[in-house]
């Protein structure tokens, strides 16, 4: 107990630390200032699904969500999926390396605190592992995000609200009529959720588990749901294994 003690003052009194380079960190970050600003932002993305717009683009969306607006109202992704924020995502979830959640969730609340125009959410729920998943992993990644960014913003964390009640087929390699069928029914939630909420993931790539929550979300009575992820990738540059 001791012990835990002094290595918690220890780890107070050290400095920050750059998880890339080495150097010392920024305030409160585990990054410098020159490895932070070489990061893959994903500045300039439709406010539907978070993909890049074209340049110059003129409509406030993509034509994909004009044409097909997402089960959700809004999605921001602060960085592409690609090198060195790949890494920092895999690290997290097949490595148990815990605080890459506390570097991306912070990065994420910072690129949302600059960008931000609209009313907050009243509630972060992170997308929920099924307890199969979560016994085998020993903790939940979303989750992990969600909390420097309630935090943060001093945000109500909601990990009661949403339950996973059905174990799903791994979805690389299907198509996305056969994912929305793999993901039907596999949310359940539980009492009222909040009018305006935001779903926290790791990396958002074709939507379809955050599309399947959304539903149950708007089902159970949200009228307004955001996503939030700290990485956007594209099917063409899928992470290796989603769940
Ligand atoms: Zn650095
Ligand atoms: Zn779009």
């Amino acid at each position: 107990m001791v012990n835990r003690i002094r290595r918690g003052a220890m780890a107070w009194l050290l400095p920050w630390r750059c998880t890339l380079c080495g150097n010392p960190g920024m305030p409160g970050l585990d990054l410098c200032a020159a490895c932070r600003a070489d990061l893959p932002w994903n500045t300039s993305a439709c406010p539907g699904c978070a993909r890049p717009l074209p340049a110059g683009a003129s409509a406030w969306r993509c034509g994909a969500c004009l044409s097909h607006p997402p089960a959700w109202d809004i999605a921001f992704s602060a960085l592409h999926y690609a090198l060195p924020v790949d890494a920092l995502v895999q690290q997290l979830k097949f490595h148990g390396r815990l605080a890459r959640a506390r570097l991306l969730g912070e990065l994420l609340a910072q690129a949302l605190q600059s960008e931000r125009h609209t009313p907050w959410p009243a509630a972060l729920i992170p997308v929920p592992l099924h307890p199969n998943r979560l016994r085998e992993r020993g903790f939940n990644q979303a989750r992990e995000l969600a909390l420097p960014l309630a935090r943060h913003f001093a945000i109500p964390l909601r990990d009661d609200l949403a339950r996973r009640i059905r174990a799903t087929a791994p979805q690389v390699g299907l198509t996305a009529a056969a994912r929305a069928r793999n993901l039907r029914g596999a949310f359940a939630i539980d009492g009222a959720p909040p009018a305006h909420v935001a779903l926290i993931d790791d990396v958002l790539t074709t939507g379809s588990t955050l599309t399947a929550m959304s539903l149950a979300l708007r089902a159970a009575g949200s009228m307004q749901i955001e996503v939030w992820t700290p990485a956007r990738s594209t099917p063409e540059h899928a992470p290796a294994q989603t769940r």
